[in-house]
């Protein structure tokens, strides 16, 4: 299966990229295959069951606004994200839908959107089931599907994660673990981003491909800007406070002050600002996923902040390397929390944000690969248990934390010559290996962990 930078970072809307974009692409991706089958015009009912981590936390994370938004042909890229909410609620005030955007259908909430928090499909903790129903109450169509992560959807048919996306293009450089991706460096002379670019060629040009990630980059930025610029409490009923409002007030204002650690608490606010926007439900780049989306962004803004010279042909290469590496873990592991835990979200996002620091911090490719292998192995083991089943606690501090990480990771790599002892791969396969051995209740299913110790108010 071939990977592109843009399956890795897409625009899409918060709080979760497993539990909102993915249900909410999956119930578009439903009711296009009404019309496209001719079977819209006889429907007058739609049923959606959420089954495992979707069902268990599914309210918390927006899965039931999504899947409303999705039924009624909204996409997580263009969906308006300043009204998604008065949608959903005008849906459930009238008791109806219109599906596709039109074909408008009786809708009780209670009964037609049921949330499974004990049943799961069999091929993966994120199972959604959606149903076409007549006059006669007999089921015109029915169809099930995966949220694997990282907003990736599966349909029933695919027996597990690993059918995922069956793209088959066939590649110039193509590779399934770090060291295949080090033995094309070597041989070719490349870089890991000029790999990563060779390879993206195949699907559009550098023009193209150049304004996209740009554009991503953009998006960054506006949510970055977005986080700073809002004020109080954040949705969901845990009254958590945004805090990037006021750091951000705090920093701009002492600029005469020379603490060598001021940097770091820029990349503090730029995460904090990213997944507080995320958890409002705004505008936001999956990177790998959403719960991880501060990350990359925020070694992105100490790039072009911090580091001299820094431009927009740094940022694209920065974004090339990151998802070299991503497609590593989202090959050979997961990057989904209810599959492996937060290691495979927040873990694969420090990974990533370091391998692209360390890439245009001019690092060679055994060193990028030694800052991502950095970047995991001190995640591994991490759990998914967020408070609420909202993501907000543990999940917006354990960006911040992590883009610390991932730049310290980076820096270690650069002193170093690029040998060490602990590979990308083995570490990847721990990180797969561990999430296998971690019980559902770390899971992403808010039964464990923070989630049952801390109490909700
Ligand atoms: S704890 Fe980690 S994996 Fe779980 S919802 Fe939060 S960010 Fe995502």
């Amino acid at each position: 299966m071939a990977l592109s930078v843009l399956d890795l970072f897409s625009i899409g809307i918060g709080p979760s990229s497993s539990h909102t974009v993915g249900p909410m692409r999956a119930a578009k991706q439903f009711t296009d295959g009404l019309e496209s089958s001719g079977q819209l015009a006889a429907t007058v009912r739609v049923q959606a069951e959420l089954f495992g981590s979707l069902g268990a936390t599914g309210r918390g994370h927006g899965s039931d606004k999504a899947v409303v938004l999705g039924l009624q042909g909204k996409a997580p890229e263009t969906v308006d994200t300043s009204t998604a909410d008065d949608q959903v609620a005008a849906a459930a005030l009238d008791a109806e839908l219109r599906i596709g955007g039109h074909h408008r259908v009786d809708f009780n909430w209670d009964e037609d959107l049921v949330l499974h928090r004990r049943k799961s499909l069999p091929a993966h903790p994120n199972g959604m089931t959606f149903r076409a129903l007549d006059h006669a109450g007999e089921v015109l169509h029915e169809r099930s599907y995966y949220s694997i992560g990282g907003g990736f959807v599966v349909d029933g048919d695919a027996s597990g994660s690993d059918k995922v996306v069956a793209d088959s293009t066939v590649l110039p450089y193509p590779f399934t673990t770090a060291d295949e991706l080090l033995a094309i460096c070597a041989r070719e002379g490349m870089s890991i981003s000029d790999v990563m670019l060779a390879n993206e060629l195949v699907w559009r040009s550098e023009a193209e491909l150049r304004e996209r990630l740009l554009q991503i980059w953009a998006v960054m930025r506006e949510c970055v800007d977005n986080g700073c610029a809002a004020e109080g409490f954040l949705p969901g009923g845990l009254n958590v406070r945004r805090r990037a409002p006021s750091l951000f007030k705090t920093l701009t204002a002492d600029t005469g002050v020379t603490d060598p650690l001021r940097a770091m608490e820029w990349v503090n606010l730029f995460a904090l600002a990213v997944n507080e926007e995320n958890a409002a439900g705004g505008r936001i780049v999956t990177a790998p996923t959403n719960g991880a989306a501060g990350i990359v962004p925020a070694v992105l803004h100490y790039y072009t902040k911090f580091v001299p010279g820094a431009d927009d042909d740094g940022v694209v290469r920065f974004l090339l390397a990151a998802a070299a590496v991503g497609i590593l873990f989202k090959i050979n592991a997961s990057i989904s929390g209810a599959e492996v835990g937060c290691q495979g979200e927040v873990g694969s996002a420090c990974s990533m944000a370091a391998a692209g620091l360390c890439e245009v911090l001019g690092g060679t490719p055994e060193q990028v690969e030694n800052a991502a292998e950095v970047g995991i192995e001190h995640n591994l083991g991490l759990t998914c248990d967020p408070v609420g089943g909202l993501v907000q606690i543990p999940c917006i501090e354990r960006n911040a934390i992590a883009s610390v990480k991932a730049i310290n990771a980076s820096r270690l790599a650069l002193h170093g010559d690029g040998s060490h002892k602990v590979s990308l791969d083995k570490a990847i396969k721990t990180m797969r290996e561990t999430g296998a051995d971690m019980k559902s209740k770390y899971k992403e299913t808010s039964r464990g962990g923070l989630a049952v110790n801390v109490v909700e108010c």
